[in-house]
């Protein structure tokens, strides 16, 4: 399929029953599936009135600081030869990152559906971050459940989700860390759901998730695709971004579908293609069964998840949004990948070149318009730039010092 199959798209996938092609669904025990599907009818109704869009969009503009502005990376591109940048700023929402657009949809969701608290897990903490800066501006409590190893490894997000107000949960089971917490998260949702909303972090988990962050997150493309054209007079020639579940990319990359642009998922190829030394799943796994929907997953002859490794703590997952999977299969995105090593030059590059510290994980986004550029002697190329780097600094320079090899 090409970019003409994309009409109407978003009104045909997800199916009512979640599905992408033969992706997604919602695996739930049974006693969840009441509750899943009374956020289901909740988002379907409560999302498409004139009120709930007319305050998401006030929101996004006061509080959030939207819209975000898309950036010519001059001194960059002219580096690298004559293809152009362009960088879609979500390092400048609000908290930093892109996370917070679907978390301030899922908070007004459970505003309108008359909740009183968020329940959801964090595995590096910027969901739990970005989830505890809903709950306070909303006036809800907000219990983030989260592995012992990942609290001791993630000291400074689980300051700032307590100086938010939020209740940090330890989860002691197994190996400590994000699969746990999902299951905790899932259990204390079961016990509440009639007063609490589970909020997940990425455009994965059981239907209707995957829809819900993607429509939330597609602010991000449309935003992008019309601030390009007012720019230049047109759309750009491919457009990148980082996938780790994969919500900053699809809400990137759906309102591109229908336009004749080329289309870059950046999986993290980590220390190399060994398993346990990325977490490329779109590019090493297989159809799978995760955290309750179906999706390429990195996985062993059980169907049990590999180990997966990322520099960049927010990509390392063993699996992806279905819609990723789906249209992969569609011939309409390609998946490609970038090293720990590719993502920390281009981390450097973009800090010095202009002025700009990227997010490791977007950083990989970077690393792959660097590529383009450096093989495409014209053209554009517009990457979400899906977070800031501040997180990151104090690794980097830890494990690569101040960058000067990359610096001239
Ligand atoms: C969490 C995170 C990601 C990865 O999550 P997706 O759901 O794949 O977008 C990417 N960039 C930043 C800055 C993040 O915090």
């Amino acid at each position: 399929m090409d970019y003409r199959d994309f009409d109407n798209y978003t009104k045909h996938f997800p199916t009512s029953d979640g599905r992408f092609g033969s992706y997604g669904g919602a695996y739930l025990p049974p006693q969840l599936v009441t509750a899943f599907r009374e956020i289901d009818d909740a988002y379907e109704t409560i999302c498409n009135s004139a009120q709930f869009i007319s305050e998401l969009r006030r929101i996004r503009r006061e509080f959030q600081g939207r819209p975000t502005p898309v950036y010519h990376a001059e001194r960059l591109s002219r580096k690298l030869g004559k293809c152009q940048i362009y960088l879609k700023r979500e390092d400048l929402n609000h908290t930093g990152a892109h996370k917070l657009n679907h978390c301030m949809g899922e908070g007004l969701l459970a505003k309108y559906m008359g909740k009183k608290k968020l329940i959801a897990e964090t595995g590096a903490g910027q969901h739990g971050v970005a989830l505890a800066t809903a709950a306070a501006y909303f006036g809800m409590e907000c219990d983030i459940y989260m592995g012992e190893v990942d609290i001791a490894k993630q000291a400074p997000n689980v300051t700032r989700m307590k100086v938010l107000g939020a209740r940090v949960i330890p989860v002691s089971r197994g190996l400590k860390t994000l699969k746990e917490a999902v299951d905790a998260a899932f259990e204390a949702y079961l016990n509440e759901y009639e007063t609490a909303i589970y909020c997940i972090g990425s455009a994965v988990g059981p239907h209707p998730f995957p829809k819900m962050v993607r429509d939330f997150q597609m602010v991000v493309g449309e935003e992008a695709r019309e601030q390009f054209r007012q720019m230049t007079g047109n759309h750009p020639d491919a457009i990148c971004a980082c996938v780790g579940g994969g919500s900053n990319s699809i809400g990137m990359f759906v309102p591109f579908l229908g336009d004749p642009v080329d289309i870059y998922g950046v999986e993290p190829l980590g220390r190399g293609s060994k398993i346990g030394d990325h977490a490329a799943s779109m590019t090493f796994g297989k159809k799978g069964v995760l955290h309750g929907f179906e999706s390429m997953l990195l996985q062993d002859d059980k169907g049990e998840p590999l180990p997966v490794y990322s520099i960049a703590s927010g990509l390392d997952y063993p699996s992806v949004g279905p819609e990723h999977a789906y249209l992969r299969d569609c011939g309409r995105i390609s998946y490609v990948t970038a090293t720990d090593e590719e993502a920390v030059e281009a981390f450097f590059m973009l800090s010095r070149l202009e002025g700009i510290i990227p997010a490791l994980e977007s950083s990989h986004a970077l690393a792959y318009a660097i590529r383009f550029a450096r093989e495409n002697s014209t053209g554009s190329i517009l990457v979400n730039l899906s977070g800031r780097g501040d997180k990151d600094v104090d690794y980097v320079i830890e494990h690569y010092g101040y960058g000067d090899k990359y610096a001239d």
